[in-house]
This record gives C-alpha cells, structure tokens and sequence, in this order.
C-alpha cells in the first residue's frame, strides 16, 4: 500500500474511551469528504494499517481523525499514546460510500452516526456544497454516555459563527444528539426514536418519504442492519455502485 508520513499537530481527548487528533498534510493530497483511508503507525515490520474516516473536509490545511481506544486493540492501544512531533501513516488512496453523489436528489438529508461513526459527517458538514443541494440537513448522533459526545460543542457554537460556513449551517444544520445510560434532553437509540417517529417529532420534521428525504448511516454493524430494516421496510433503496438510491451506509468498524 502506497503511504505517506505525517507529523501530528494537535492531539484532544474525549474521555477514557475517545480521542482526536489532527496531522499535516500533503499538498498534494486530495479525497472527498465523507471518505475513509488507512492510517497506521511507523515501525521496522510491515505497519499495520485500520480503517479510519478522515473527519477533516477537503478544503482544510490539516487531516484530523476521531478515533476508538480499545485497551487490547493491536492499533489503538498504540495510537491513543500519540503525542505532538509523532509520525502517522496516511494511505494515499481514499474511498468510501458516504458521497452525496451515491444518492437521489432530495430535500432533506439525514447524517445518523453513533459513535465514531460520527466522523466522516463531521467532513460533510463542513462541505459548502452539501448546503446548496438540500433544505435542511439533520445530523443526529447516538452514544451511550454524555461525555461521549464529541464534537457537540464545535457543532453547536464554532461551526455556526464559521466566516464562510456560518450562515449556511445557521440555515440549514439541526443537531440531535442522544444518549442511552445517563439522563440527557434526548434519550434513546436512534433506531428506536426513528421507529416510533420520535425524532421527526423533535425535529419537526415530516415523516420521510421517498421523495424528499435521503440518510447517510454510519456505525456499529448491528445499528446499520436495524437501520436499513426500518427503511427498507418503507420502500427506499440503498444506493449501490452507479446505482442511486435514497440511502448510503459505511460500517464504523468490524466486529471481531
Ligand atoms: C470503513 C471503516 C472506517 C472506520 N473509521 C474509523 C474511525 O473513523 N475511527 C475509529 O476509531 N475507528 C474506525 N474504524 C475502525 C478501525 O478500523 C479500527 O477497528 C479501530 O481503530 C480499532 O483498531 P484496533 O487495531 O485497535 O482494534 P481492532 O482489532 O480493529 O478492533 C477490536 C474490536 O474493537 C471494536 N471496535 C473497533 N473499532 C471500533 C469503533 N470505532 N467503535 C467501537 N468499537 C470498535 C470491535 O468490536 C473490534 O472487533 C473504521 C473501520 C472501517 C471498516
């Protein structure tokens, strides 16, 4: 795999269980956002390499990833030590489903992560591109634990006062975030808050249709399989290959 050498710049953790960091990037460097590469750390054997969404946009100087620290984890257990001056390898290649373009023109975009499956919409949110082809983009973030929300207060107070995104999230970005095991003023998983029509109630948001309302899913694999169930069960369609549909979905990890 064809890699390059970054140096860290900034490293925030969450909690015990969550951090964030940020690298230099090559200028040559392009991806869209919304896409996953594979990062990895230098060492003398073949480095071994994981998945990560690239939480960054494209129009940003530094690449930042959002990432897991599982104590056991071959990677992570190394990664969450990062500290500012250490070397990451970045693959050259990204790809991923969480395009726009994958989908049916709509009205209504909906981002559902749970988890770190919030970070490739953290790159999306901040795609001007994104505001001009929806109304109103809905991004709704599950997690367990309230100090797992990461990013809630970028997205609630510096995104919005953003020189030049600011007024188009002002506009059009409306955050749900919801937490299962602590009281918080959204409670539940996503999956059953949808089902029972819960968070278009909150939202004020129409019941989707086909239509008008397109989601981009990212998370666990038992919360992707729910999600499609309930959409399928409604009649849209995963977008697949060159085939558009009302939805796309990207898996935030393999289960062992
Ligand atoms: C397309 C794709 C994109 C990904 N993007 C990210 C990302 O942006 N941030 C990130 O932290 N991870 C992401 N992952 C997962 C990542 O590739 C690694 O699994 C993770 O970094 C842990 O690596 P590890 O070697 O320490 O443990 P692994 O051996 O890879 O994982 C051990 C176990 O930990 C659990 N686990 C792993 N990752 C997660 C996670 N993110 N959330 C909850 N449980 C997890 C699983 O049960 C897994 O079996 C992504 C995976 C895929 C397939």
């Amino acid at each position: 795999m064809s890699v390059m050498t970054e140096k860290v710049t900034h490293v925030h953790h969450w909690n015990d269980n969550l951090f964030s960091f940020r690298t230099t990037r090559d200028p040559g460097y392009r991806f869209k956002n919304g896409h996953f590469t594979m990062i990895g750390l230098p060492s003398d054997d073949r480095p071994l390499m994981r998945a990560y969404s690239i939480t960054s946009s494209n129009h940003e100087e530094e690449l930042e990833f959002f990432s897991i620290k599982v104590q056991d984890g071959a990677l992570t257990s190394k990664l969450q030590n990062l500290q500012v001056g250490d070397e990451v390898l970045v693959g050259k290649r990204s790809t991923g489903t969480l395009v726009p373009d994958n989908m049916l023109p709509g009205r209504f975009l909906y981002l559902l992560a749970t988890g770190t499956g919030l970070a490739p919409f953290m790159s999306i949110i901040k795609d001007p591109e994104i505001y001009d082809q929806f109304e109103r983009i809905i991004l709704a973030h599950g997690v367990r634990e309230v100090s797992e929300l990461a990013y809630s207060d970028y997205i609630e107070n510096v995104l919005p006062n953003d020189e030049y995104l600011g007024e188009m999230v002002r506009d059009k970005l409306v955050y749900y975030p919801t937490v299962t095991r602590e009281p918080y003023k959204n409670n539940g998983r996503l999956t059953t808050l949808m089902e029972c029509g819960k968070l278009f109630l909150d939202l004020d948001q129409p019941h989707p249709t086909l239509e008008d309302d397109r989601f981009m899913m990212c998370g666990s694999p038992s919360m992707l399989k729910d999600l499609v169930a309930i959409l399928e069960s409604k009649g849209f369609i995963e977008a697949r290959n060159i085939n558009p549909g009302h939805f796309v979905i990207e898996r935030a990890f393999v289960e062992s």
